[in-house]
């Protein structure tokens, strides 16, 4: 396995792709680190390149935000102000679905920050510190945020304070909209390494049960609509083409990490800065559609 992972790396090169500017702090990382790490629901991690260099987890943060608003009001109070339908659109866009005036997914901004309203907690900073706990029981190890890029990103947020001052004016969002998006910007600056990312990745593919401390951090219910929603939403206006090549629930996230989900077997974690134009990590993407084929990971396959 890890002279596989070392092939596969070596084989997946290539400088495609911008890392991202639009927060400032991000702009300033160095387009070469690489990493790949992968966890098995037994406990065992392969890691390959910078494992050990930490990042803002950004929108990989999504999906395990949404299992906490799911663990903390049930999914059918979620469902009443977040939907589980694709967008097609780009994860920042500025929308509503005009049928149900609801966000149309969580992984995207408008559902993000609304699932980060639904936490339980009367302040912003309560819901936070939850969050914070709650990613840490993924990881298996306590987690801390990094100051520089949530404070470079807080005041450069323009689109997204829009959408979080339209969510409120739709009153998806109760309460002040500026609590709520620092809340998420800082979620968003939640420091990891490329070895937490497939650890957090693993105990979902361990049906919620962390596969190194053996807690049950998340009820199998909510693993399988986490899963869905990475499956079909994770990859933004990328999802199809994602789930037709690599076929796995996963989820991206601007500094440029990806995790994906073998449901029962393996999280993956990659990380390499420069984007593709939908805002994922490009060599990332090259990689799991190499691993996928390579390794017959793709949810669809038969025989
Ligand atoms: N914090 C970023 C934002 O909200 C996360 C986006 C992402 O990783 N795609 O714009």
């Amino acid at each position: 396995m890890q002279q596989y992972l070392q092939d596969i790396a070596d084989r997946c090169g290539g400088t495609a792709g911008e890392v991202a500017s639009y927060i400032p702090e991000l702009a300033a990382a160095d387009p070469d680190r690489f990493a790949l790490a992968l966890a098995t629901v037994d406990g065992h991690v392969y890691t390959v390149g910078d494992a050990e260099v930490r990042y803002s987890i950004q929108s990989i943060s999504k999906p395990f935000t949404y299992a906490l608003a799911l663990a903390d009001q049930g999914a059918e109070a979620v469902a009443e102000k977040v939907d589980v339908e694709p967008s097609g659109e780009a994860f920042n866009e500025i929308s509503l679905a005009a049928q149900t005036g609801r966000p149309r997914n969580p992984m995207i901004n408008a559902g993000a920050i609304t699932a980060a309203s639904l936490v339980r907690g009367a302040t912003g900073e309560e819901r936070f510190n939850r969050v914070l706990e709650w990613y840490g029981a993924f990881a298996g190890r306590d987690l801390d945020v990094d100051e520089g890029v949530y404070g470079s990103e807080l005041g450069t947020a323009h689109r997204n304070r829009a959408i979080a001052h339209m969510l409120r004016e739709y009153e998806i969002l109760e309460g002040d909209p500026e609590e709520t998006l620092a809340q998420y910007i800082r979620q968003c600056a939640i420091a990891v390494d490329t070895r937490d990312l497939a650890l957090m990745a693993a105990t979902l593919a361990n049906g919620g049960v962390q596969p190194v401390t053996g807690e049950r951090v998340l009820e199998t219910g909510s693993v399988e609509r986490v899963l869905s929603v990475m499956a079909t939403c994770g990859m933004y206006d990328a999802a199809g083409d994602w789930i037709s090549t690599v076929g796995m629930p996963a989820k991206s996230g601007v500094s440029g990490g990806i995790i994906a989900v073998l449901p029962g077997q393996v999280g993956v974690a990659v990380f390499s800065p420069r984007l593709d134009a939908h805002g994922n990590s490009a060599r990332g993407v090259q990689l799991c559609e190499r691993m996928s084929r390579d390794m017959e990971m793709h949810l669809m396959h038969v025989g």
